[in-house]
């Protein structure tokens, strides 16, 4: 059967092939125009300290709100944007938007103040413009750089030179955080964590799903054990994302990370929602 069928499936897939092709080449060729008739939104996140529950901040998660398509997620659009270059002003504009969002938090209620982590992409890194961007954009907010986290993919920075370090280096002298994201996929050299101007891992999801069953998978508790042990003796946090269960969140206390991000806890949404979460505390700890 499978070979009869053989010659239409290569044909289905060719054409499948081409539509997502055609799909990609159009979103491409969008993207200018989406920035500026403002199609872009930004979703938060709260990320949480697990050992109270109580809400640090939240991480800034960009939407695209398709005419067409209706609301694409980031995967859909961010590396076509880092392709053509469009993600310096496209990232320029969640940067600042976020900020914004995060002093108007601060305004609006008292309490420890809440913070923003915003993801930054390998082209937004090596532009030029990034020290002077975000000095800028915190400045003409109001925002302390240290209620500032960005996330920077640990791939992203995997080999990386002097060069490339120099502006998150000036970057992290000035108060603002840099999290290392999807920490551990990216088979990075444990010994150059040093080198890194990072305060925070950002343990990947894939860890977190270790812990899901019950019991959880050995080999993940060893894992994280082992980077929460590492990370804290480099004075670093440890952040687990894609928390989906009490169960989850137990285990991940229990093994010492410090603070988590997850459905669990809430899905990234509306930025007014952050107030209700962290003002009740309502927040379960599992
Ligand atoms: P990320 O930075 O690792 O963000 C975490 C992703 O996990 C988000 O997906 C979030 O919605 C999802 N997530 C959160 N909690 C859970 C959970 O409990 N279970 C599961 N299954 N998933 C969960 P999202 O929003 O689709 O973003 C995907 C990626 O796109 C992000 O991964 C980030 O790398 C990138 N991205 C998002 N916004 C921006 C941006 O403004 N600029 C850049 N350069 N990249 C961005
Ligand atoms: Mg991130
Ligand atoms: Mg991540
Ligand atoms: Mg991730």
């Amino acid at each position: 059967r499978a070979k009869a069928a053989g010659g239409n499936r290569f044909e289905f897939a060719d054409a499948e092939a081409d539509a997502r092709a055609i799909t990609r080449h159009g979103l491409t060729n969008a993207l200018p125009a989406a920035l500026e008739r403002g199609e872009f939104f930004i979703e938060y996140q709260p990320l949480v300290h697990l050992h109270d529950g109580s809400v640090r901040g939240a991480e800034a998660l960009v939407r695209w709100s398709h005419p067409q398509y209706g609301v694409l997620g980031p995967d859909r659009f961010i590396p076509l944007a880092e392709r053509t270059g469009l993600i310096v002003p496209l990232g320029r504009w969640v940067l600042e938007e976020s900020v914004r969002q995060a002093r108007n938090w601060q305004r609006e209620h008292g309490g420890a103040p809440l913070r923003v982590n915003v993801n930054l992409s390998p082209t937004q890194l090596t532009h030029p413009g990034l020290v002077a961007d975000t000095l800028r954009v915190l400045e003409s907010s109001g925002l302390a750089p240290g209620a500032l986290c960005l996330e920077v993919t640990e791939s992203a920075l995997i080999g990386a030179d002097d060069e490339l370090l120099e502006p998150l280096r000036r970057l992290a002298a000035l108060g603002v955080d840099i999290a290392l994201d999807d920490f551990g996929t990216g088979y990075s050299n444990l010994a150059n964590l040093r080198r890194l101007p990072v305060s925070v891992l950002k343990l990947d999801r894939s860890f977190t799903q270790g812990m899901q069953q019950e019991p959880a998978d050995p080999v993940d508790v060893k894992i994280v054990e082992g980077i929460v042990a590492l990370a804290h003796s480099l004075e670093l946090a440890v952040t687990v994302e894609g928390v989906e269960t009490g169960a989850q969140a137990a285990q991940l206390r229990a093994l010492g990370c410090d603070t988590a991000q997850g459905w669990y806890y809430a899905r990234p949404g509306s930025p007014d929602r952050i107030h209700t979460l962290s003002l009740c505390d309502a927040v379960p700890t599992g």
